[in-house]
């Protein structure tokens, strides 16, 4: 009997339970994509994570017409687009990956209503309703939620997937094509697909994850996997890139390296994490995990937002990390938590404002994740930085980006500032600010607002209603 793969963000063939599920008999398997429209009406997909999703699409398509199979694409509702595929094609089961934002659990509850829609593990290694505490409760702090998590036997290489050599699929079920992207031509950073998932972490644990517990937090060297795009969307299971973290520490040469791999590690389990609190805690999707943080009065200032968002707010590790964003669609997870905090901290905006506009242009952006980032930084989330923890943008520059060679990189204003000034260029003598081509105000603007009177007041704001 034929069956249905229904392919949300699992974009590969490679250790994927729900393609495994739906062809354990050699049956035929029908791959199929469902474009939305609740994501894909006008405007709505945000165009960087859209292209590199379209161009993922592709991707997957070809390696299935390597295996006798293709792609099947249709837009539309999907339990309408679903009910009407069984009744033309009479499948038997639909197979799918558990997905846990809201929206995805009330979309699969509302399928499984009236079909047979089967769900099966594979965003996690281990689904949320499985690292619980001893009394059945969720985790709500990390640390002991990683331990439960390691206590839990993590998968070794054996219990990854292998792909089927030949996928059987009926010749009649006729597929949309896959729209194009303006985007899909240019160079990218995260070329799709999960052959380039592969090869990033091969090349990763080969040799920098030795040390990535030195480096990881200077957005200037290349030091982390940049695989965050993949694993949104399924093109490398969680399940493979533990596999290799936990090899990756077997084979390391030495103790140093063996605790560095572990720390990679470690942030794969505070993915794990973050899917756990979405899914045992909807409601931190709208409002902050702690209820007393519910109350701060938020100041919201637009001409504040749009500097920030747009790099302009003349702290220049900021500035340059809000560039990196938006010219690429990725930001270093240093940078992340420095600009989480000056747009929370210093200027006193809704965390959920830069939750929005982060998952707007992240390829990576994915609800989880983000919204386990912004309540950390903003203090009102679970296993969350204290409320009085407000990174300073100076020091954090000097500490994390020590020659200003990240600043460089996406401020061109300020590529001729010197190493001195180059954290507070704010502070350069006049006749400096000629020799390098920058006028403070004019060329680079200044700081939009005093980091320690910052401080004073965000520490008062939180004080008042907590
Ligand atoms: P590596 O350092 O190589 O880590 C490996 C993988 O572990 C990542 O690819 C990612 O899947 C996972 N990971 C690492 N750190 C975290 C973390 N703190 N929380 C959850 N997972 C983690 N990550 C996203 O994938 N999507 C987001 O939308 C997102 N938004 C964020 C927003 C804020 C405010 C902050 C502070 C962090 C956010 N992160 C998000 C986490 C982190 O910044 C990125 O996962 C990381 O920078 C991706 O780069 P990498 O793949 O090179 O990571």
């Amino acid at each position: 009997m034929m069956k249905i793969w229904w392919i949300r963000r699992d974009l590969r063939l490679n250790d994927n339970q729900a393609l495994a599920a739906a062809a354990g008999l050699g049956d035929p398997v029908l791959p199929l994509y469902i474009l939305d429209p609740v994501f894909w009406r006008r405007g709505r997909v945000p165009k960087k994570r859209g292209a590199f999703l379209l161009s993922g699409l592709r991707s997957l398509d070809e390696s299935l017409r390597l295996r006798g199979s293709r792609l099947i694409v249709r837009t539309g509702n999907p339990r309408e687009v679903l009910a009407g595929l069984v009744a033309e094609t009479g499948a038997s089961a639909i197979y799918a990956e558990q997905d846990f934002t809201p929206y995805a659990r009330r979309r699969d509850a509302g399928v499984a209503n009236r079909l047979p829609l089967h769900l099966v593990a594979g965003l996690t290694v281990f689904p949320p309703s499985e690292v619980l505490k001893s009394d059945g409760t969720p985790y709500t702090v990390f640390t002991p939620f990683s331990k439960k998590w390691r206590a839990l036997s993590p998968p070794v290489h054996a219990d990854l997937l292998k792909v089927p050599g030949f996928i059987p699929i009926p010749d009649t079920v006729t597929t949309e094509r896959i729209p194009g992207s303006p985007l899909e031509s240019q160079p990218v950073l995260f070329p799709a697909g999960e052959s380039e998932a592969e090869r990033r972490l091969n090349e990763f644990v080969r040799e920098r994850i030795y040390t990535y517990a030195d480096n990881r937090n200077r957005p200037d060297l290349d030091a982390t996997s940049g695989l965050s795009p993949y694993l949104r969307f399924g093109m490398l299971s969680a399940r493979q890139a533990v596999v290799q973290a936990r090899k990756a520490i077997f084979d390391a040469p030495d103790d140093a390296g063996a605790k560095s791999a572990d720390v990679w590690l470690n942030e794969l389990i505070w993915r794990e994490f973050f899917h756990s609190i979405l899914y045992h805690f909807p409601k931190v999707r709208r409002e902050s995990f702690r209820s007393a943080f519910r109350d701060i009065p938020w100041g919201n200032d637009p001409a504040d937002i749009e500097a920030w968002r747009s790099g302009m707010t003349g702290y220049p590790f900021v500035d340059a990390a809000m560039r990196q964003l938006k010219a690429t669609g990725w930001m270093h997870n240093r940078a992340r938590m420095v600009v989480a905090s000056f747009l929370v901290k210093d200027l006193t905006v809704d965390w959920r404002e830069g939750e929005r506009w982060f998952m707007q242009q992240l390829v990576d952006g994915d609800v989880a994740a983000n919204n386990g980032g912004w309540q950390w930084s903003a203090g009102t989330g679970t296993d969350a930085a204290p409320y009085f923890r407000i990174f300073n943008p100076v020091t954090q520059s000097k500490k994390f980006d020590p020659d200003g060679t990240y600043i460089r990189r996406w401020i061109p204003e300020l590529s001729d500032v010197p190493k001195r000034f180059i954290h507070e260029p704010w502070k350069m003598p006049m006749e400096i600010q000629v020799e390098s081509g920058c006028t403070i105000g004019a060329d680079y603007p200044e700081p939009i607002i005093d980091h320690k009177w910052a401080r004073e007041r965000a520490l008062d704001t939180y004080n008042a209603v907590r």
